[in-house]
């Protein structure tokens, strides 16, 4: 029987999105707006120059402008490694005996092995165009801060990365690819800020989190003229430059005449997810379709599914704005065994309002099931994926299984967003049956609860 359907679908250059879309302008009530800690204010525009490049901050708090124009020079980069494929995952269906259609949206395609490329050249070229001499930021598995890195190095501008102390021990070969594209990497915490050696001094031997690596590079970047602090995830501006991930998918949907049934991704921060569901939930929000949106989060960092939904610090080191978003505490680190990433305390406020309002769904997973997923997967469809991505892999299979048993033929779509290359360690650990489970109790998750900031109501 003829397929009617390629494997691999590209976008034409000329196919590509031009714009990006901002889901706020299509939210019927928008995610509460960050406050200033000291005040308990809104944070005015201004207040956030300090911090970030002007045209970012601008982005940020811009609840209207339904689409941005995607600046030509992003564009001409975004070529490099752009379109990225949608993939039908024809062995995958075959392997799991399901009568499902399974879609993947592959983002691995680049040296940072992930989607955070997408943000990070925008928010380069932004900062490039103001003028800065600098950029500071953290990593935790290393995407991130490789994807920075090669930023930085296309438009020459120094970077300084903080890297979370486990990671940096870990994953020797990350450190070494974001040298080579010339950036700076400090292990953190490190005795290189305030906020690092506070917390050295409270507990020499720990292996440090993102948000404390988070902390330290604020820190760096408000005390270094001309330095300002980029981040990878949970932002608004950075949600923005992800729907690029949506925004490819839908059209090349569209030429398929497919339409998700239901729109799985992993959610560490929400980029990824936010980007890819963009204009999905935009028909949603519109009344135009109904798909299920599905966040995927790991058992052991569970901000949706166990977090409260609470004004909250960014960061460790509580120097950041306070944003409304489901949180564990920002004081939340997972547990020492967990491998697979998303370890992030909080979730993207754009994406809490959505769950909070009943627009899509969230699940947990154990990371043994999430390995035994990736493993699966990488036999049928020859991607090693990253263990983050997994969690949106493990959340398909699931669904695939659920049609095989209901008989039902459903359109599932999902974001593979990398490739595990430097997750070998746990891969290993995984093969060998030494990787173990842990799901926080709730006394656990209270000791983060007890430290949220008291906000007097309204
Ligand atoms: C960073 C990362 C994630 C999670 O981050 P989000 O901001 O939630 O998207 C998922 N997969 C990969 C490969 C990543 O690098």
């Amino acid at each position: 029987m003829p397929k009617k359907v390629p494997h691999r679908l590209y976008l034409t250059e000329d196919q590509m999105p031009k714009q990006w879309y901002n889901l706020r302008a299509d939210m019927k009530e928008l995610p509460e707006p960050l406050l200033n800690p000291a005040t308990l204010k809104p944070v005015k525009l201004e207040e956030l120059y300090p911090v970030f490049c002007e045209e970012l901050a601008k982005q940020e708090m811009d609840n209207t402008t339904r689409y941005f124009d995607i600046p030509e020079e992003i564009q001409d980069f975004y070529k490099m490694y752009r379109p990225s494929p949608l993939i039908r995952a024809y062995n995958l269906e075959k392997a799991l005996d399901t009568p499902a259609k399974i879609y993947y949206k592959f983002e691995g395609n680049n040296t940072s092995g992930s989607h955070k490329l997408n943000s990070a050249i925008a928010q380069v070229y932004y900062a490039k165009k103001q003028g800065l001499k600098g950029l500071t930021t953290e990593t935790g598995a290393g995407q991130w801060g490789t994807a920075l890195a090669e930023a930085c190095s296309y438009y020459k501008l120094p970077l300084t990365v903080y890297m979370v102390k486990v990671s940096y021990e870990q994953k020797p070969f990350r450190k070494t690819v974001m040298q080579t594209f010339g950036a700076e990497i400090i292990p953190s915490p490190s005795n290189t800020t305030n906020v690092g050696r506070m917390i050295l001094e409270k507990d020499p031997n720990t292996g440090g989190s993102l948000g404390c690596a988070i902390s330290e590079a604020i820190e760096k970047a408000v005390s270094t003229e001309g330095y300002r602090y980029v981040l990878g995830s949970v932002l608004n501006q950075v949600l923005l430059h992800q729907s690029i991930i949506g925004l490819e998918s839908k059209i090349a949907m569209e030429m398929l005449d497919e339409y998700p049934d239901v729109v799985i991704g992993s959610a560490g921060g929400g980029s990824n997810l936010g980007g890819l569901i963009a204009p999905f939930m935009q028909d949603k929000l519109l009344g135009k379709a109904n798909p299920r949106i599905v966040a995927v989060e790991p058992a052991s960092c569970p901000s949706f599914t166990r977090g409260k939904y609470a004004y909250d610090f960014c960061d460790t080191g509580k120097v950041t704005p306070l944003a409304k978003m489901y949180t564990l505490g920002c004081s939340f680190i997972p547990s020492a065994n967990h491998a697979g990433g998303l370890r992030y305390h909080g979730m993207a406020p754009i994406l809490s309002k959505l769950y909070h309002d009943g627009y899509m769904e969230a699940v947990s997973v154990e990371q043994t099931k999430v390995f035994e997923a990736a493993v699966f997967f990488a036999k049928q469809e020859t991607i090693l994926p990253a263990p983050e991505s997994a969690h949106a892999i493990r959340v398909a299979i699931d669904e695939a299984l659920k049609c095989k048993e209901s008989g039902e033929a459903k359109t599932i779509l999902f974001g593979l967003t990398g490739t595990g290359y430097f997750d070998m360690t746990a891969y290993g650990s995984y093969l060998n049956g030494t990787m173990t489970d842990y799901i926080p109790t709730d006394e656990d998750l209270q000791k983060g609860f007890d430290q949220l900031p008291q906000i007097p109501e309204e």
